[in-house]
């Protein structure tokens, strides 16, 4: 284990090349969810400091210091910022874990590769970018040219803090935009640690910027600045219906990745094996906060009971305990704040009429930090609010199902279609199924893998736009069609 001291994280704003003090020096406290202990203050960025990191953003991309070097340069620079978040795993994967109470061992393992994987395969698109040539009627030469949308504004949540980050700047810069991004106010570590190594990667300034903040005062001034061409958002659905209303007023390009309910279905013919050990990964891994965790567990009748102790039997296997130990599976929750929503919704379960065969309510370990039983819900129906409603946290709901017809009604009977999961034998129902699901995401035999090549994104209340693959840069692009008499 690092400790804190060690890891020198920055904790002021991160504009045009430089670590800045907010306006007025204001901060903010950060606090270790392990713990419930302070880490430290932040600086604690206002519209004035949105303001400037949007001007250094905007004078970046007109003196085209970014767009205008040539692709393969920023291909070379993508890369080595990859290979400086490699090099610096260990130390990212330690502030991540301060900041967010997930384990270590998953951070190391799993959030870092996906950043690096997600740089490395946005750093091969610039030099692929490009538009097309049109066959029209007359005489016409037409093609079309793929452009750089110009200054956005991203704005992350903090239950993958630097994956969420780095997988917003890869392609928007890949495209040649500009960035000022707002981490989360939970979790600003990770984000503004990446600062020095923008810089040592060789990145011209102004071309990221690093705000962090709190939602309603940095993350409002950087929805509604008029100078701010796109907003990307990941976070929930109501943070993001606000964005949308506030763009209207100048028309910003958005792209909302948002909540979550996903049913993980297991029917009668499937690999029983494998289907009872996804269970538990599914809905309790980085504690449950995880978007496309499959948070309703639809099971065929025959197999209910089955899946119900297999569920069962995963909470209780699944280690509560000390982000930085080994045998950790399931670390604190973000924050005190979130811990008692969670708790709520479980109590609004049992009120509701479920019953909690597993967990169900405070972890102990050793009397501190915000840690919650990974917990399983029986006697849940799709309506009760439990099913309907994104937790967030480590909280299954197991509901049985009589035949296809009736999980598939129950399945899409949600606000939400952000992902699903299903088990069977049988290929025909299998892609059948798929095919009927509402969700950006459907996985068979499988739950909750993800690649940058793979378009990601929700149906329905669940987002709007794809993040990842072509769809991915493209959504950070404008497309110019030009039109030459000949
Ligand atoms: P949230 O919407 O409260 O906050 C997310 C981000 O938005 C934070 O950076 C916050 O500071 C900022 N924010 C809050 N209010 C704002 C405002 N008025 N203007 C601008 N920015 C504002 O969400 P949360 O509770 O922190 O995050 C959890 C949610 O994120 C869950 O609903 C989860 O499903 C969702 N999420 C979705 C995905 C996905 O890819 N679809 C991935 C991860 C998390």
């Amino acid at each position: 284990m690092i400790p804190f001291e060690k890891l020198t994280a920055p904790t002021r704003l991160y504009i045009n090349g430089e670590y800045q003090d907010a306006a007025g020096g204001a901060r903010f406290d950060n606090i270790n969810p392990a713990t419930g202990q302070s880490l430290g203050e932040v600086a604690k960025g206002s519209a004035a400091d949105i303001d400037r990191a949007v001007k250094a953003a905007r004078a970046a991309f007109e003196a085209d210091s970014w767009a205008g070097m040539a692709a393969s340069d920023r291909e070379r620079l993508l890369h080595r910022f990859a290979d400086l978040i490699e090099q610096n795993t260990d130390a990212l994967a330690a502030l991540e874990t301060y900041d967010t109470g997930k384990p270590f061992g998953d951070a190391r393992k799993i959030d870092l590769p996906l950043s690096v994987q997600a740089l490395r395969y946005y750093a091969g698109w610039p030099t692929k970018l490009r538009g097309e040539t049109v066959p029209v009627r007359g005489p016409f030469h037409t093609y079309t040219l793929r452009e750089p949308i110009g200054v956005i504004g991203q704005i992350v949540p903090w239950n993958f803090p630097l994956f969420m980050a780095v997988m917003k700047l890869a392609p928007a810069l890949a495209a040649g935009n500009t960035v000022v991004l707002k981490p989360a106010e939970q979790t600003p570590l990770t984000a503004l640690y990446l600062g020095n190594l923008i810089n040592q990667a060789g990145f011209p300034p102004g071309v990221v910027n690093i705000v962090s903040g709190i939602g309603t005062e940095a993350g409002e001034a950087l929805i509604t600045h008029p100078d701010v061409d796109k907003i990307a958002f990941t976070g929930s659905t109501r943070t993001g219906q606000h964005i949308m209303r506030q763009a209207a007023g100048t028309l910003k390009r958005i792209s909302l990745e948002l909540g979550g309910k996903s049913p993980h279905i297991i029917f009668g013919d499937a690999d029983l094996k494998s289907a009872m050990r996804a269970i538990g990964a599914a809905i309790f891994y980085n504690q449950g906060e995880v978007c496309i965790a499959g948070s309703r567990l639809f099971v065929e009748k025959p197999l209910y009971e089955q899946a119900l102790e297999a569920a069962s039997q995963a909470a209780a296997r699944m280690k509560v305990g000390d982000p930085f130990a080994e045998d950790t599976r399931v670390g604190a929750l973000v924050s005190e704040q979130h811990w008692k929503r969670v708790d709520e919704y479980v109590k609004l379960g049992v009120s509701e009429g479920a019953t909690v065969v597993a967990g169900g309510g405070p972890a102990d370990v050793g009397g501190r930090g915000f840690f919650y039983q990974p917990t399983v819900l029986a006697g849940v129906s799709n309506s009760m609010r439990v099913a309907q409603e994104e937790i967030f946290g480590p909280v299954l709901s197991v509901i049985p199902f009589e035949d296809e017809a009736e999980v598939l009604s129950l399945a899409n009977d949600t606000q939400f279609g952000l992902a699903a999961g299903l088990w069977t034998q049988n290929v025909g129902k299998a892609h059948r199924v798929a095919r009927a699901i509402k969700a950006g995401t459907v996985y068979i035999n499988a739950y909750g893998v993800l690649d940058a090549a793979v378009p990601f994104g929700g149906y329905k209340m669940s987002g709007l736009g794809r993040e990842n693959g072509e769809e991915g840069i493209a959504m950070y692009t404008e497309l110019k069609a030009v039109w030459t008499g000949l």
